[in-house]
């Protein structure tokens, strides 16, 4: 499968700059120099996530918020500027006539200048073009980006392991994201907030950049086993909301319409020609021939949505988009009958869980070049030589993080 939406970035920046990590001594960067030298933070502690200090949050009643507080809070919204690919697609509709003369590149290098330059809607609150998210969520998108998806990154570390591995060890991470939600939905004091920030975090990193080696990855019968599971995963977390009253039009959950579109643009780039796994029953033929059709949760997303009177809007690619689907579903998708576990996500996440998990466990470490031993990077670096260096060994011995931008 190509990869979808993986343009060639104009400008490499620090997204999500206005991290505030705890830099120590051992602030360096990892590796020799090359073109484009990672700039590695050490963050303060293992809950680095709460060291994020997120968009502006001066005067705010938050400013006092501790690690732990953020930890355990999935309740306050903050704003965010548009990812990448929203600025982009705003950008383009406006400015792209055709013309030859259209420049691809000018959006990624404006978003790029708003954003370090702070002076998009993450550092600025009188811009209203920002996206809001839980913080807890935005936490969790900080912590995919810049540690758990670049530390399986072996490009990152000048190191080389085999063709596929950052695309499987962005698996990893989805994997593990996954299994969190499981543990949450199982768990006896398990918050529906909780789940949702698993769902609004995921729903932004997994459209956007850097995505690009997983839709690589070699095995494409476990690709969409997991395109599949990831949106049944969105409906069991609905579900859950519509069981306590929540799934409608005026949700306590402020960013409904915006996730729903979030995860219906996931649909958008992840469907493709192959039916889906999860499905039970053959999928009715009349609907549409949009590929995103091919995943069973999406049509069941687009008929959940409309009859909760919940609009999926907010990202401009699928606001393009969303009355055709609509058009296209209407009328031919029986949802199941409402119950506990609406949408079988138990079975599901056993049948993916026996076939690639490890000790009925998915997830975990293995593809995480920071965990290795020295000796095992070493032996994959271009030079021979492990990338770290002594002082972030021993920072990451201590328990810091390794903050990769
Ligand atoms: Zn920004």
């Amino acid at each position: 499968m190509p990869p979808k939406g993986s343009k060639k970035r104009a400008a490499d920046t620090e997204a999500g700059a206005q991290s505030k990590s705890t830099k120590t001594d051992a602030s360096t960067t990892a590796g020799p120099s090359t073109e484009r030298e990672p700039i590695v933070e050490v963050a303060g502690s293992n809950d680095q996530a709460a060291e994020i200090d997120g968009p502006d949050d001066s005067g705010s009643d938050d400013a006092d918020m501790t690690g732990e507080k953020i930890k355990n809070d999935p309740y306050t919204y903050i704003v965010n500027c548009p990812p990448r690919f929203e600025f982009e697609a705003r950008y383009n509709k406006e400015h792209d006539d055709g013309g030859e003369d259209f420049d691809e590149e000018k959006a990624s290098e404006l978003w790029a200048e708003e954003h370090n330059g702070r002076k998009c809607a993450c550092f600025n609150k009188e811009r209203t073009d920002g996206w809001s998210m839980m913080r807890k969520a935005f936490a969790r998108k900080m912590d995919a980006e810049t540690i758990e998806i670049p530390h399986r990154d072996p490009d990152r570390f000048d190191m080389y392991v085999y063709n596929d591995f950052a695309g499987y060890g962005y698996q990893e991470v989805i994997e593990n994201h996954m299994a969190e939600f499981n543990k949450v939905l199982n768990a006896k004091d398990g918050k529906t907030e909780e789940l949702w920030t698993i769902l609004e975090s995921m729903g932004w990193w997994i459209v956007d950049e850097p995505n690009a080696p997983w839709h690589m990855i070699d095995d494409g019968e476990r690709s969409w086993l997991t395109y599949s599971l990831l949106g049944f995963m969105l409906l069991t977390a609905l579900n859950r909301m519509d069981t306590e009253g929540d799934l409608k039009t005026d949700s306590k959950y402020k960013d409904l319409s915006l996730v729903l579109a979030l995860w219906a643009k996931a649909a958008d780039d992840l469907g493709g020609d192959v039916v889906d796994p999860l499905a039970s029953k053959k999928m009715d033929s009349t609907i549409g021939d949009y590929a995103g059709f091919n995943l069973l949760w999406f049509r069941y997303l687009l008929t959940l949505a409309k009859e909760a009177n919940v609009p999926i809007t907010g990202v401009t690619d699928v606001d393009d988009k969303i009355d055709g689907w609509n058009s296209q579903v209407e009328g031919k998708v029986t949802l199941p009958p409402k119950r506990v576990d609406r949408f079988d996500w138990k079975a599901k996440y056993q049948l993916y869980t026996k076939k690639y998990g490890k000790a009925g466990k998915i997830g975990g470490e293995a593809f995480q070049i920071t965990k290795w031993t020295r000796q095992k990077r070493a032996k994959h670096a271009f030079d021979k030589k492990d990338p770290l260096t002594d002082d972030q060994v021993k920072a990451l011995k201590d328990g810091m993080v390794l903050q990769m931008m």
